[in-house]
């Protein structure tokens, strides 16, 4: 008897079993995957973790379909490593498996397959099966995969899909949406048919009579021998002096043919400027600093302030890892950032840096998944966002966690709920690979850890070519207000300083943690606001679409013209958003023009890239936006930052609410001033003399972190306690509130700890499901895994509790 144990790609935390032949028995490997039939009639494709001989108890083992793989395509560091972030953060290892794979390398028989209406297919190249494939796809959209088994009447079609989608000739259906492929950049080349030296002569005697055409090919050829990369349009009429009309004369006559190519994925063949990086002393010295700690720590923190020049200092550690042959990980809490990066690190590096990330479609994400399982040269250094953890290395030497404090490396839902930064030590560890975290506001957590020498810990009080850190000013908006020298919700000071930097041709940021035009619609009459019918907040009003919208769920109405409580024309709008602080700007200053960065105006794969490059290409002067600014962008001519309101972020109900503004607002300053002179921001609020305001005021991490410790302490947050949240969701309010009070009471009887709740969250309803939570508080020195194994424990028996089986339960372990 021969067997396999699988991984499936389902919410389901145990292993399977299946029957194999001898043969397949030995031609097997773990990491692999195989086709399997799964429930009824359904097939998946399992991830192989052992081959072994012991028939399981409980079950007859199916056999498999088939052999999906030559050889293993997951690792085993991977499966272990999947293995643990199951078990630490409590989830199904199936749930692991289906995040860290890309879709297209787990094909079920639910996948909806159609035909890339981009690509020419050549019908005389397809195999029997594909051509059938094909043809069925003239009559319908898409096809599901078992319709497609039906077809080709076969089980074992797997492979076929996968050639074909190796082909372009399909796609996945969930990505049929990909709507947005600007950066596309039109390139040239010869026609095909004068490849040969034959087809060349005929070429040259096509164009006797045009002297024009032949100065452009001549101009390509000479071209095409210096450069050996992709000629675009553009350059070559600039060789040949020419004009875009006679190309694309050329074009017409079949002479050339041109072609897009999405300008992050051309190979990269020019010269790198390795040799002309210069360290400052202050650089080189925090290098050595790292280099140092690492002799005998796995994890550093390099704690540098905005534009201390902290990625220079990665690029010259990612250096050394690559002399030594090792591949390197640069993880980024945003993949809209990759582009910056991926720019300043090709020309260091060249074609050696791949850019991994979920909006890849599925052949870039597979063809990176492949290129780090071969050690390929092309994929040395990985760029990505946290899913970028999932890759087959194989060598992995380093790690960076650029901006480690940002929330957004904690994935919410669904499972795994990881923390990448914490995820990506493990995974160092693994590899024996060092870690470096990198933070010009480091979260309370990791500065604990290098305050109490866990990791290491590498400072940089000041910036890059000593630029000096921006000077903060607080405007009190009482005060304002009192005095009326407000204009909407722009202080006269603000007012001042953005009329100057416009008019040196400086750059502005506005900074408004808030999108929308205003938050509220209210009435006068009775107070009454429309809220979401499905959950439980407040409509948002977007005056753009005139609508209110539901940020939760999506639920829009068009603006009511009366209280539909009390039927009052006298609606009015309260607080405010991104959309109107754009507004406002329109009517202030009506000679400058204003972009807006917002969730609103960043869909789409390359949305945020589209703003960001505007703003850098000066297509505005002012930009609005919203946390999202705060990330890491480096623009070189933004001389003012303005936050319109500091309020509305410290008084969030979170334990975090004060780092997180201190964060933000130490962040979005940073944007500013990054030339030779002193950058400028105004901060607007009502509590001018609050700790965090303060602390940022006067760039006091220490003070921010030193205050913070202490409250965590007292009020038992992390790093002193671990917090496991749970959240249990359902229709029926009763039975929801029954259940929860259940759990927690027999979580709190149980755990020698404390428990919270069941609580009802600031908005207790989503999707007409209602919401609790409960939250247990590990303590530092008792047993993680001992109280996990206790909750699941609980957990399972509420489960087997017939009334609370449709209650959902989500475990999120660290719970940022
Ligand atoms: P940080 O990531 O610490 O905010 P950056 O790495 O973005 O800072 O550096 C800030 C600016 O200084 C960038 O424009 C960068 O190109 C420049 N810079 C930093 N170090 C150097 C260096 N050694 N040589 C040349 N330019 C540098
Ligand atoms: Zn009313
Ligand atoms: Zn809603």
């Amino acid at each position: 008897m021969h067997f396999v144990e699988v991984i499936l790609p389902l919410s389901l935390a145990k292993t399977f079993t299946y029957s194999v032949s001898e043969a397949e028995y030995h031609y097997i490997k773990k990491g692999m995957r195989l086709a399997v039939p799964f429930g009824k009639s359904k097939i998946y494709t399992a991830l192989v973790i052992d081959i072994h001989q012991n028939k399981p108890t409980l079950y007859d083992a199916k056999e498999i379909h088939q052999i999906l793989d030559e050889k293993p395509i997951v690792t085993e560091i991977q499966i272990a490593h999947w293995q643990w972030i199951a078990s630490y953060y409590m989830c199904a290892i199936g749930d692991v498996y289906r995040g860290a794979m890309p879709s297209a390398l787990l094909l079920e028989s639910e996948t909806l397959i159609s035909q890339k209406t981009t690509t020419f297919v050549d019908e005389s190249q397809l195999t029997d099966d594909e051509y059938l494939v094909f043809q069925a796809l003239q009559l319908q959209s898409s096809l599901k995969i078992h319709e497609i088994i039906a077809i080709l009447n076969k089980k074992n079609i797997f492979p076929v899909i996968q050639k074909m989608i190796d082909k372009n000739i399909l796609v996945l259906q969930e990505e049929m949406q990909e709507s947005y492929k600007p950066k596309l950049v039109r390139y040239l080349k010869l026609h095909s048919k004068y490849d040969s030296n034959q087809g060349l002569s005929e070429l040259l005697e096509t164009l006797k009579n045009a002297n024009k055409q032949k100065e452009i090919v001549m101009a390509y050829f000479q071209l095409s021998a210096s450069e050996k990369k992709p000629i675009t349009v553009k350059k070559l009429v600039d060789a040949a002096g020419s004009t875009s009309a006679i190309v694309k004369a050329l074009i017409d006559k079949e002479i050339f043919e041109d072609y897009l190519l999405q300008e992050d994925r051309v190979n990269f063949t020019g010269k790198t400027k390795e040799e002309q990086l210069q360290l400052s002393v202050v650089q080189n010295k925090a290098f050595e600093e790292i280099n140092n700690s690492f002799i005998e720590k796995e994890v550093c923190l390099l704690h540098g302030v905005t534009s201390s020049g902290k990625t220079e200092i990665y690029i010259k550690l990612i250096e050394g890892y690559l002399h030594e042959g090792k591949q390197v990980l640069y993880l980024l809490p945003e993949i809209a950032l990759t582009t910056q990066l991926v720019g300043r690190l090709r020309a260091y590096f060249g074609n050696k840096v791949a850019v991994f990330h979920s909006k890849y479609n599925n052949n870039e994400r597979v063809e990176v998944w492949n290129q780090v399982l071969n050690n390929s040269v092309k994929a040395q250094i990985v760029i990505g966002a946290r899913s970028a953890l999932f890759l087959p290395f194989g060598n992995l030497g380093f790690i960076i966690v650029d901006e480690e404090h940002e929330q957004t490396f904690k994935q919410v839902d669904p499972a795994p709920r990881y923390h990448a930064r914490d995820a990506a030590i493990v995974l160092a560890n693994f590899h024996k690979a060092k870690v470096l975290l990198g933070s010009a506001t480091p979260s309370i957590e990791t500065y604990f850890n290098a305050k109490s020498e866990k990791y290491g810990l590498v400072e940089i009080t000041e910036r890059y070519g000593k630029v000096m850190m921006p000077d903060i000013k607080l405007v009190d908006l009482k005060d304002k207000y009192f005095r009326k020298q407000m204009k909407g919700h722009f202080s006269d000071v603000l007012i001042d300083e953005i009329t100057a930097a416009v008019s040196l041709g400086e750059q502005v940021i506005l900074f408004q943690n808030r999108r929308g035009y205003s938050p509220l619609l209210e009435c006068m009459t009775c107070g009454h606001v429309p809220q979401c019918q499905q959950c439980d907040v407040s409509l948002t009003y977007h005056k753009h679409r005139n609508q209110l919208r539901c940020h939760y769920c999506g639920y829009s109405i068009a603006k009511p013209t009366h209280c539909h409580s009390c039927s009052s024309v006298d609606l009015t709008t309260k607080g405010f958003g991104t959309e109107q602080i754009q507004q406002e700007l329109v009517t202030l200053f009506p000679d400058s023009k204003v972009g807006r960065m917002d969730q609103d105006t960043t869909r789409g794969k390359y949305g945020f890239e589209k703003i960001i490059d505007g703003f850098k290409n000066r297509e505005f002067d002012i930009l609005v936006g919203t946390q999202m600014l705060a990330k890491g962008l480096d623009f070189d001519n933004v001389s003012l930052v303005g936050i319109m309101n500091a309020d509305n972020m410290l008084y969030h109900p979170d334990f975090r609410a004060f780092e997180r503004s201190f964060q933000m607002m130490m962040q979005v300053s940073g944007r500013s001033g990054r030339s030779e002179k002193q950058g400028k921001v105004i901060i607007q609020t009502y509590n001018p003399d609050h700790n965090t305001i303060q602390q940022v005021a006067s760039n006091n991490y220490a003070g921010m972190y030193k205050e913070q410790l202490y409250d965590r302490q007292i009020y038992k947050y992390p790093p002193y306690f671990r917090i496991i949240k749970l959240t249990l969701k359902q229709r029926d309010f009763d039975k929801l509130k029954e259940g929860a009070m259940w759990l927690y009471q027999v979580m709190s009887q149980n755990l020698d700890m404390p428990v919270l709740g069941p609580e009802e969250p600031g908005i207790n309803r989503i999707r007409n499901e209602y919401i609790r939570t409960i939250i247990i508080k590990i303590p530092q020195n008792s047993s993680i895994g001992g109280t996990k194994k206790t909750i699941q424990k609980m957990l399972n028996s509420f489960d087997a509790v017939a009334q609370f089986r449709a209650i959902r339960v989500s475990i999120n372990v660290d719970f940022y």
